[in-house]
C-alpha cells in the first residue's frame, strides 16, 4: 500500500479560523501599512499648511513606522502583536482627530471603519472586543461634539451614527459567524470520507502523525492496524456496487461499535481500513482485534433478499516496535496484513513484541 504525505488538511484549515488565514492576513496587514502610511504624509502636509506642526510631525513619524512595519511583515512571526499594535493606535488615532477642537463631522465616519478592520484582522471574538469599547468612546465623543455645535438636528445626527454604528457591527458579526460555519463545513467535508462518514485518508494520516508526536513526548505507545475486506469485489460483481457501499457503511459501524474512545478509525480507501490503538500492548491489540474480526465474520447482513457474510484481514504494527514514521509503521502493517491474505484470509496478524524475532501469530477462521 503507499502511504503518500498528506499535509494536515484539518490542520491547516483550522488556523484560518481566527479571522483570514496567515498569509493572507499578512498581505493584507502589509497593504494597510502601506495604505496607511501613505495617508499619514498627505495628512502631514495638511496639518502643517493647518497650523498644527505637531500633529504633522507625529503623523510623519507614524508614516515612517508604519514603512518599516511593510517591511518587517514579511516575515515577523509576532503578526498577532503587530495587528494590535497598528489597530490600538490607530483606534486611538481616530478618538483624537475626533477631539479635536475644529473637528469636522466627517471625521466621526472612522467609527464605522473600526469593526471592519477588527473583525478582518482578528475575527469574530477579538474583533468584537476590541472594536466594540472604541465605538462607543467614539459615540460619547460624537455626542459631546454635537452638545457644542447644537443644531437642532444633532438628535437625528446622533441617532443615525449609532444606528449606523450598531448595525455595522451587527452585520459584520452576522457575515464572520456564516463564514466561520461555512468553513467549519468544509473542514468537516475536507475530512470525512462521504460514503461511511469515518475520517478519510488525509485525516487518518495527519491523526497517525500527531499520535506519534504525542507518544514521542509521552513515551505511551500505540498500536497501527491496516484492515482489508476479503473478496469485496465478489460482493460487487454479484450483487452490484450498490449493495458494495451498503457493506463498506455496515462495516464502518461495526468498526466504531466496537472501538475505545481513545481509538480511531479512518477509511484509508476503497475496502481498506485504519486504526490507531493508544496505549495497547501488543498482545491487547492483537486480542482486540480478533474479537472484531470474529464480529464481523458472524455478522450477517440482509440486501434487499440477500444475506451477506464478509471477513477481513488485519496487519498490525507497533509503535515504536516496527518503526517510529508513519511510512515504517504503515509498511510492517501492510507486510502482514498480505502474509494474512496469503495465508488464507480472514486472519489478524502481527509480530511478536522484539522485532528482531518477528514471530508471527496468526488466528485461523474460526
Ligand atoms: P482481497 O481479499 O485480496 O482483498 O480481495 P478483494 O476483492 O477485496 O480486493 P480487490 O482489491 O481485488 O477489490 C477491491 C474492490 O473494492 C474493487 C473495487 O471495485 C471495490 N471498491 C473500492 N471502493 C469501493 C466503493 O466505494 N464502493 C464499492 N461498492 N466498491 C468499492
Ligand atoms: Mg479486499
Ligand atoms: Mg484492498
Amino acid at each position: 500500500m503507499n502511504t503518500p504525505h498528506h499535509s494536515d488538511l484539518g490542520a491547516t484549515l483550522e488556523q484560518s479560523r481566527s479571522g483570514l488565514r496567515d498569509s493572507h492576513r499578512r498581505s493584507l496587514m502589509r497593504l494597510l501599512f502601506l495604505i496607511t502610511g501613505s495617508a499619514l504624509v498627505v495628512f502631514a502636509c495638511l496639518q502643517f499648511l493647518n497650523g498644527y506642526p505637531w500633529v504633522g510631525v507625529a503623523e510623519l513619524c507614524a508614516s515612517a513606522l508604519l514603512y518599516f512595519g511593510v517591511w518587517r511583515l514579511k516575515s515577523t512571526p509576532y503578526l498577532q502583536q503587530w495587528v494590535y499594535a497598528y489597530l490600538v493606535p490607530l483606534f486611538a488615532f481616530f478618538l483624537v482627530i475626533m477631539l479635536l477642537p475644529e473637528a469636522s463631522v466627517s471625521a466621526f465616519v472612522w467609527v464605522l471603519m473600526m469593526p471592519v478592520l477588527a473583525y478582518l484582522l482578528l475575527g469574530k471574538k477579538e474583533g468584537v472586543i476590541l472594536s466594540a469599547p472604541f465605538m462607543i468612546v467614539g459615540g460619547v465623543i460624537y455626542y459631546i461634539h454635537l452638545d457644542q455645535v447644537g443644531s437642532l438636528h444633532a438628535m437625528i445626527d446622533l441617532l443615525n451614527m449609532v444606528l449606523c454604528g450598531a448595525l455595522m457591527l451587527a452585520f459584520i458579526h452576522m457575515y464572520e459567524v456564516r463564514r466561520e460555519e461555512a468553513e467549519q463545513r468544509l473542514v468537516d467535508m475536507a475530512q470525512t470520507d462521504a460514503l461511511t462518514g469515518l475520517a478519510n485518508r488525509s485525516n487518518f494520516q495527519g491523526t497517525l502523525n500527531r499520535t506519534i508526536a504525542e507518544c514521542d513526548r509521552s513515551g505511551a505507545g500505540f498500536a497501527l492496524v491496516v484492515m482489508d475486506i476479503d473478496h469485496f469485489k465478489v460482493v460487487n460483481d454479484t450483487l452490484g456496487h450498490e449493495a458494495g457501499d451498503f457493506v463498506l457503511k455496515n462495516i464502518s459501524r461495526c468498526l466504531t461499535e466496537r472501538l475505545r474512545s481513545t481509538d480511531f478509525v479512518g477509511r484509508l480507501g476503497g475496502e481498506e481500513f485504519g486504526l490507531i490503538l493508544r496505549d495497547v500492548k501488543p498482545a491487547d491489540a492483537f486480542v482486540l482485534m480478533d474479537e472484531l474480526r470474529q464480529r464481523i465474520s458472524e455478522r450477517e447482513l440482509s440486501y434487499g433478499d440477500a444475506r451477506i457474510r464478509v471477513t477481513a484481514s488485519f496487519g498490525i504494527a507497533q509503535w515504536p516496535d516496527h518503526g517510529r514514521e508513519a511510512e515504517s509503521l504503515f509498511r510492517v502493517a501492510d507486510r502482514w496484513l498480505y502474509s494474512g491474505k496469503r495465508a488464507g484470509r480472514n486472519r489478524v496478524v502481527g509480530a511478536g513484541h522484539n522485532p528482531r524475532q518477528l514471530e508471527i501469530l496468526t488466528v485461523e477462521a474460526g
